[in-house]
């Protein structure tokens, strides 16, 4: 099985920009800053318990100002659907499939 719209071709990190971007294999790219990541983490600790894990993600994170400077040491992959993002401060729980990701920002390139 393939989707492109779910097939990360390039994943970059940027540290002084405190974002990461993925490049998806259909041409449509996508930027996280770091303070929405963490805001947005799929784990059951950051979403505030089980029952919660369906919620969707408040858009407006990603426009908002980094409250501190995060350390993303590493984006480690999580078989060949997701990855965890291994964090300064050593939280590593969520686990983030490609599906997920695209869905978070699906929307960046239409704006004007
Ligand atoms: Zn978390």
């Amino acid at each position: 099985m393939s989707n492109a719209r779910i097939t990360p071709t390039q994943i970059a990190v940027d540290h002084a920009a405190q974002d990461l971007q993925i490049v998806w294999a259909d041409a449509h790219s996508s930027v996280y800053s770091y303070e929405g990541l963490r805001r947005a983490c799929p784990c059951v600790e950051c979403r505030g318990g089980h029952g919660k894990m369906a919620d969707p993600v408040d858009p407006t994170v990603w426009d908002l100002p980094s409250l501190q400077t995060y350390e993303l040491k590493e984006v480690r992959p999580a078989g060949n659907y997701a990855v965890q993002f291994v964090w300064g401060d050593g939280h590593v729980h969520g686990v983030w499939s490609w599906t997920y990701l695209r869905s978070l920002r699906d929307d960046t390139e239409a704006k004007p």
